[in-house]
Order: structure tokens, then sequence, then C-alpha cells
């Protein structure tokens, strides 16, 4: 029995956190990946080990069609990115069926349908298995690499299934945040600040090194929360994860639940006058430094 990825995409472009889940599912055998959107999208989805892709021309995402899609097809476990979508569409899901529901998991046993869980502030891993069948998840963003592994998927477009529309919302459409800078969870270099950055001031710094980079701009939770940087931007337990190839960390201590967002970062660099900084347990490049100096001549390098 296959696991089903229920893709998170946008304008024919897929989420990196949905075929992350697919890269993984892949590893435990058979790979369907259920589409609501263009077929443009099978592709690409294929290229990361989906063996079989369904394809349902959608505009939004009909629960009441997956659900008897589900019922009709029996996979064994049934898998979303923790993303808005993910996260809506799997809760309405399960209620709908009457399933239990894994949230937010940072690892996965298909064969056993255990997932772990980050609870109590990061401080402890839990294993939740999931009793009830299809075994349902959601999965954290950034806890998996995409690798390509191409499979021959085939492409199929289900049966109509005769079922109400889902009479509760509908979307009307999607207002796109406006932001000329890579998406966070997506991006290859991400420069992120924190309360050393003291102020508006200091965060208009961090984001002049990462134009100057072509990178994104994060924060910890103590920028955010100061009101310096927009909620989305947070990095963390709380916020986004992330695993950029480069992390720079520029006036972040590196509390736990920061790490737990950036540390599966490829490569982490960090600025922070205090070399006693828990960050620097993880850092591979670090100055110890004052980032008001230290980003100014970094640029100057940058620009030779
Ligand atoms: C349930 C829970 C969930 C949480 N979730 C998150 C989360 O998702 N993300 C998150 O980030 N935090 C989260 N936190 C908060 C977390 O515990 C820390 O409080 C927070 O990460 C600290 O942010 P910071 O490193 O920017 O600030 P601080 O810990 O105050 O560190 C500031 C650092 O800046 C350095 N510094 C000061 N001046 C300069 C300078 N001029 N140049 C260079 N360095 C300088 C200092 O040496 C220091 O290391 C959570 C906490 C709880 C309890």
């Amino acid at each position: 029995m296959a696991t089903w990825v229920v893709v998170d995409q946008k304008d024919g472009k897929v989420k990196k956190a949905s075929l992350e889940i697919i890269s993984e599912a892949k590893k435990a055998g058979e790979v369907a990946a259920v589409v609501f959107g263009p077929e443009s999208v099978a592709a690409d989805v294929a290229k990361y080990g989906a063996d079989k892709v369904y394809v349902i021309e959608a505009d939004v995402y009909p629960v009441d069609q997956l659900a008897a899609m589900i019922e009709a097809e029996k996979p064994a476990t049934v898998l979303f990115a923790h993303t808005m979508l993910g996260r809506e569409m799997a809760s309405r899901l399960a209620q709908k069926l009457g399933l239990g529901l894994a949230t937010d998991a940072i690892g996965m046993d298909l064969a056993a349908g255990e997932f772990k869980r980050s609870v109590y502030g990061g401080k402890v891993i839990a294993t939740v298995k999931v009793t009830t069948s299809p075994v349902m998840g959601t999965i954290r963003p950034g806890v998996f690499e995409a690798n390509e592994n191409p499979a021959a998927g085939t492409v199929e477009k289900p049966a109509a299934v005769d079922t109400p529309a889902n009479v509760y919302q509908t979307v009307k459409g999607f207002e796109a945040a406006v932001s000329a800078r890579p998406d966070l969870t997506e991006a290859g270099v991400i420069v992120s600040a924190g309360r050393g950055a003291k102020g508006p001031d200091g965060v208009a710094l961090v984001e002049s090194l990462a134009d100057m980079m072509g990178a994104a701009v994060g924060g910890s939770r103590a920028a955010v929360d100061a009101g310096w940087m927009s909620h989305d931007l947070q990095v963390g337990q709380t916020g986004k994860t992330v695993n950029p190839n480069l992390y720079i960390a520029c006036g972040i201590s590196g509390a736990i639940q920061h790490l737990a967002g950036m540390s599966a970062s490829k490569y982490v660099a960090t600025i922070n006058t205090d070399e006693e900084a828990p960050i620097f347990a993880i850092t591979d490049f670090g100055v110890v430094g004052d980032m008001f100096k230290v980003i100014p001549a970094l640029k100057d390098a940058l620009k030779k």
C-alpha cells in the first residue's frame, strides 16, 4: 500500500516542502503524489520519486474529493507539508474521516506509523503512533532533503467523484505578500537578525547584506517580538524551519528554540560580540565582533 503525499503548489510551482516529503517517503516504498492543480506539476513531483501522480485540476483544495479518493484507494499513509495549506487540509480531512493525525512532525517511520514531534520547547522529542488507517501526518518543512530520484511516474486522473463541494468556505483568491526577496523556506542563503541588531536600523543593515547576496532575510523571535521585523520572518521552533546552504546569524545568541529552526543549515556563519554565545557551537565560520562594524566590512569585501 502506497504513501500519498498531498502536494502544496501555488501557480504551478511546487513547494520544496512537498518535494522533501516525497523524497523521504520514497525511501520506504511506493509513493503517490496528489496534485490539486495543473498537470504540468506532475513532471516536477515525478523527478523527486513519485511513482504515481494523481492530478485533479482544481483551483481550490477539495477536502471532500480527497476523502472520497482515500476511501476508494485506501493508501497506507497520507502526508502533508506542515504549511498553511497542509495544516488546514489535513485537519479537516482527519475530522471528516475520523482519523488520528500527527502534526508538525520532524521525523517519521512509515512502516510503524510513527512520527517524531518536538515538545516542551524542544526539550523532549516525543514519538507519536497513529493507530487509525490511513496514518496521517503533517511534516515540518526543512527537516528532510529534497533529492532528485526520478521515477517513471504515471499520471492519472482519478474518476470524478460525486461529492458535494465544500460548502463551509470558498477561497476567493490569494494576495501575495510583496517581497522581492526569496522565500525563507526555499532560500539557498539566509541572513538573519537578532536582538543584537538593536532596532530597525540594525535590521536594515542585515537586509542590505541579504540584498547584496540575493539572500532571504530571517530573524529571531526577539527581533520579531520587538516589532523590528514581520512575524512571517521568524526562524525557529514557533517560526519557520529552514535548511539553506548558508545561514548567517547576526546578533543571535542561539537559544535552543532558534536552533530548532535552522540547525539543519549546511553552513552557519555567525557575527556576535560574545564568544561564549551558544550559536558558536554550531558555527562553521564565526566572527567575534560588532555586527555594525563587521557587516559593512563584509559588504565592502563582497563589492570587491
Ligand atoms: C516556547 C518558546 C518558543 C520559542 N520560539 C522561538 C523561535 O521560534 N525562534 C526564536 O528565535 N526564538 C524563540 N524563542 C525565544 C528564544 O528562547 C530566545 O529568547 C530568542 O531566540 C533570543 O533571540 P536572540 O538570540 O535574538 O536574542 P538574545 O538571546 O538576547 O541574543 C542577542 C545576541 O546578540 C549579541 N549581540 C549584542 N550586540 C551585538 C552586536 N552589536 N553585534 C553582534 N552581536 C551582538 C549578544 O551577544 C547575544 O548573543 C522561543 C521561546 C519559547 C519559550
